[in-house]
């Protein structure tokens, strides 16, 4: 691309393009792309930029990727879509075996979708319709942590964080949920049992009206990267059990390998009633989610009136995006990839370890491909996103969070160079 065209398509797309959580007449300047490779990002001007964010979770082959782009490819040869209404195919039942092969066992229902934001939606209609379906018509509110992130439609919305979420702009419009504190013991530290003491209390005053309960397993993503400890988890499955309350895991963020276990579900042994999967799920290639439910769940819900459960979009089970998942997940067993995260997280553990001594660093901490380094203050996001381009590593901060998730196949040089270069830059803020 000359610099004239590359000017051209920046002009264009800052007049008429809206990007994720932007001002459309005065957004934050955007790289143009020219091509992705391995864990590398090309610009159009030629700089390379080592991706230090795997396109928010998902690319976790990195881009490119031989094994992806022929499942796409021979897919493409047969169809790229047909309705799921009355059909079904090939994709659609070798991708529902496979989940089946690395899901809980009690995991036996599947739905598939587009987007991260709707399969939390279809999961939130699920519980309403379990209880819709056991003539039970109080129980219509969720149960949730604040400091989560489940999605930018509006009944997730009503789920993530009361600050971050903007609850306040939503006043009296957003429907509104329940929230225990933000889990504020972290994963690695020592659990205390009064730590779960609001959320008994919330459990004895609520449960009446709570569907269920909703969580991020173990981490809390978009809401502020919170590592947090699996007891958590164990309560909150415990009293869900004790008021008959469902429990929503949303693994769309932690799913396949990120946090060091295959779910982040694992690491406290818990099983949800109902569980959300999505970014990683195609390898990061396109845009495909799925909730899954017990046989408890999907029996309740078919044995009411009505007995069907009223969701189906367009694009469900689109083949391409299933063929591509069946690839990205038999290519994350057969590579290794419990060593390949435990290794990410030991680099992380280390290099970043003395950005601690930094007046201006709150904590440095990490768990599984994920690595966080968090600011006293909130960072001036266009000079540090300038800074890190100029360093040759792709990171997207936000608020007080410098984090970094980057593909399992980033090789130890480039992880290297994503450390080094966050330290220089971190240490001179
Ligand atoms: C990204 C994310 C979502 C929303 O997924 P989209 O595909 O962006 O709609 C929901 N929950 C969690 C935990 C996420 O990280």
């Amino acid at each position: 691309m000359t610099k004239t065209e590359i000017e051209h398509l920046k002009e264009f797309d800052k007049a008429h393009l809206w990007h994720p959580y932007t001002s459309a007449l005065n957004p934050t300047e955007a790289y143009p792309v020219e091509s992705a490779k391995g864990a590398e990002i090309k610009l159009c001007s030629g700089e390379v930029l080592i991706d230090g964010m795997s396109s928010w979770w998902a690319a976790i082959h990195g881009y490119n990727c031989q094994e992806l782009n022929d499942a796409v490819k021979n897919q493409l040869a047969k169809m790229s879509h047909v309705m799921f209404g009355g059909l079904t195919h090939e994709p659609a039942v070798e991708l529902g075996k496979l989940l089946l092969k690395i899901l809980p066992p009690q995991m036996q229902h599947i739905f598939y979708s587009d987007s991260g934001s709707v399969s939390v939606e279809v999961a939130m209609k699920m519980a309403l319709q379990y209880w819709h379906s056991r003539g039970n018509r109080h129980k219509n509110k969720f149960f949730t942590v604040k400091g989560g992130y489940h999605g930018d439609t509006w009944h997730t919305m009503s789920v993530c964080d009361p600050d971050t979420g903007m609850h306040n702009i939503w006043n009296g419009i957003l429907p509104q949920q329940i929230f225990a504190d933000k889990p504020n013991i972290g994963f690695y530290d020592n659990w205390n049992d009064s730590a779960a003491d609001q959320l008994k209390k919330l459990f004895e005053q609520h449960h009446e009206t709570v569907a269920a309960f909703i969580i991020e397993p173990v981490v809390q993503g978009a809401g502020g990267m919170n590592f947090y400890h699996v007891n958590y988890l164990k309560q909150i499955a415990a009293l869900c059990k004790q008021y008959d309350v469902l429990l929503i895991f949303d693994e769309i963020a932690t799913g396949f390998g990120r946090t060091g276990e295959l779910f982040a579900q694992l690491h406290a042994q818990v099983v949800p009633d109902i569980m959300t999967i999505g970014k990683a799920l195609t390898g990061g290639y396109m845009t495909f989610a799925a909730t899954i439910a017990t046989s408890n769940v999907a029996e309740t819900i078919s044995k009411g009136n009505p007995s069907e459960f009223m969701h189906g979009p367009t694009f469900m089970a689109n083949p391409l995006a299933c063929s591509l998942a069946i690839a990205s997940i038999n290519l994350l067993l057969k590579n290794n990839w419990q060593k390949k995260v435990k290794y990410i997280e030991n680099v992380f553990k280390t290099q970043l370890e003395c950005l601690k001594n930094c007046s201006t660093v709150k904590d440095v901490r990490a768990l599984g491909a994920i690595g966080v380094v968090e600011m006293k203050k909130p960072v001036d996001m266009k000079t540090i996103q300038q800074q890190l381009v100029s360093k040759g590593i792709w990171l997207r901060p936000f608020g007080k969070l410098i984090y970094a998730m980057p593909p399992y196949i980033i090789s130890q040089q480039q992880l290297n160079k994503l450390c080094s270069s966050m330290v220089e830059i971190i240490q001179n803020l």
